[in-house]
Parts: structure tokens; sequence; C-alpha cells
């Protein structure tokens, strides 16, 4: 990997710092299904942090720590450790996620909020460890906040075999088993700092987080975009998208609303820098790093 497993960005007096769990290189096509090599070859600015010299994507697989007085949030969990999934790079990781969470000075223990975009198998993963045999929370003393509707959705599904849910089953459910969720609204306030914005599609209830502090902003966007190729193509679907027409309209607007400097995009899947700005360009947007 190219990047710090662990790197922080300041948003006023709020810190945001990133844990890398692990990363995949692979044809657009796979997550764009619409989408060609030589659409990507187009974009010059994509080279060479987000796509390989042999035109392969990118894609991380990361959480956020965001700090703040005496706050300790963490935005999404990643895959976790031991999980066994549909795809072979998912499963049973063993990858040093907790111990760079404590190098951080973040233990597990130390966490009071856990945040989860949507409710995908790359998301929810940390929400609970193996543990003498038991998925078992791992952030004990946190409140895990889901979003009502996108718990509406999936609880629906969950006894649908061809889905796969079971990545509901060992992450989210032991979470409601254990009294420690909370179901909140897609524009809940978490704090003065933070709070919740409706980005639905990519899943029924997917949310962004927005963070603010002395006049700076930040969005810590989750899977409105998998790869900032989607800057320049905002209309092509997504193979992991269940309402993809809805996640177009989202991400359109989504970088309509942003575009300039009004805040810094934390992308959720971003290989580093990870962060930047989304400007206008002779095709749509692209994403500066500047
Ligand atoms: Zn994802």
């Amino acid at each position: 990997m190219a990047g710090e497993r662990t790197k922080s960005w300041t948003v006023g007096d709020v810190t945001i710092t990133r844990i890398y769990e692990l990363q995949d290189q692979t044809d657009c096509s796979f997550l764009l299904p619409d989408a060609t090599d030589e659409m990507v070859r187009k974009h010059a600015w994509l080279r060479p942090h987000f796509v390989t010299p042999e035109g392969k994507i990118i894609v991380w697989f990361q959480a956020f720590v965001v700090t703040f007085g005496n706050r300790r949030i963490m935005v999404d969990t990643c895959v976790g450790n031991d999980k066994v999934r549909e795809f072979e790079l998912f499963t049973k990781t063993r990858t040093s996620f907790l111990e760079d969470l404590a190098a951080i000075g973040c233990p597990p223990e130390s966490i009071d909020t856990v945040l989860c975009t949507h409710l995908h198998l790359d998301h929810v993963g940390w929400n609970t460890r193996l543990e003498n045999g038991r998925w078992v929370p791992t952030f004990p003393n946190a409140r895990y906040l889901f979003g009502r509707a996108e718990w509406e959705y999936w609880k629906t599904v969950l006894p649908e075999e061809s889905i796969r849910p079971q990545h509901l089953i060992d992450s989210v459910v032991p979470i409601l088993d254990a009294g420690l969720a909370d179901f909140v609204e897609s524009d809940h306030r978490v704090a003065e700092e933070l709070w919740l914005e409706p980005t639905p599609g990519h899943t029924p209830g997917h949310v962004s987080v927005h963070i603010a502090s002395g006049g700076q902003h930040a969005i810590i966007s989750g899977d409105i975009f998998h790869h900032p190729f989607q800057f320049a193509e905002p209309d092509l679907p997504s193979a992991f998208c269940i309402q993809a027409q809805q996640a177009c309209q989202t991400r359109r607007a989504f970088l309509s609303r942003y575009e300039g400097r009004k805040a810094l995009l934390i992308g959720s899947h971003f290989p580093d820098p990870t962060v930047g700005w989304i400007v206008r360009d002779t095709r749509n947007w692209r994403f500066s790093t500047d």
C-alpha cells in the first residue's frame, strides 16, 4: 500500500483519523458495469493515486475515528477479522486494525459512539469480534447508531438467504442483542460538531457524516462514491447499489452541493491521499487533492 495505515486531518477543533484495513485492485467494470478501461484512462488526474499503471482502480477499506472534546466516534467499521464472506478478500482476515486503533490512543473501550453509514459488510465488520466462538461487541462502552430507515430495509431481507445477510447476523444482530443499538433518523445530530446527512440510493437508508468546527467543514461520504472516477462519471450505476437510479441522483446532487471548497471530502473507499475537494471539470467534476 502507498500511504500510512493511520493518518489524521483536522477540521477546526476536530481530528479525523483513518484506520486502514485492506485494499483491492480491480477492473473498473467490476464496480461500475457500464465503465470501460478507456473511460478510466481518459482521466489523467486519476493517476497515480487512484489507478494503477495497468489501469486497475484501487479501492481501500478504512474506518475513521472522529475526536473532539472527550468524544471518540468511530465512523464505519470495515470488514473485521475472522468473518466468513462471499468474497475471499473479506474472509477470515487477520489485520492489525485494533492494534492500530490503540496506537492512535483510541483503544476499543474508549470509543463512545459507533456510526455506520450503511449496513453493508465492509462497513459493519468490526462492530463485533470473535471471543470464545461468539460474536461480541468490539466497542463495549459505545452506543451504536444505525439508521432507522436502513434497518427497516435490512430487517425485511434478513431471512433471505439469497441476499447473504450473514454479515447482519454476525455483525449487527449481536449489537441489538447486547442492547447497545440506537436507531436514528437520517439527519440525526450526534453533537454540535457532527451530524448525519441523508444520501440514499446505494442502500435505502445510506447516510453521510458531516463534520463542522471553527467555520470549517468536512464530509465522510460513505459509499456515494466507491472511487473518484465517479466524480467524472456520476451517472454510471454501481454493481453494489440497491437503488442505482436514486444513487446516481444523490451523487450528482452531492457533487453540486459541495463543489468548490465548501467541505473537505473524505472518501470512504479512496486510497491515500483520501481527502480532497470537489472541483468542476470539463467532464462533470474531478477530485482535487491539492
Ligand atoms: Zn463500501
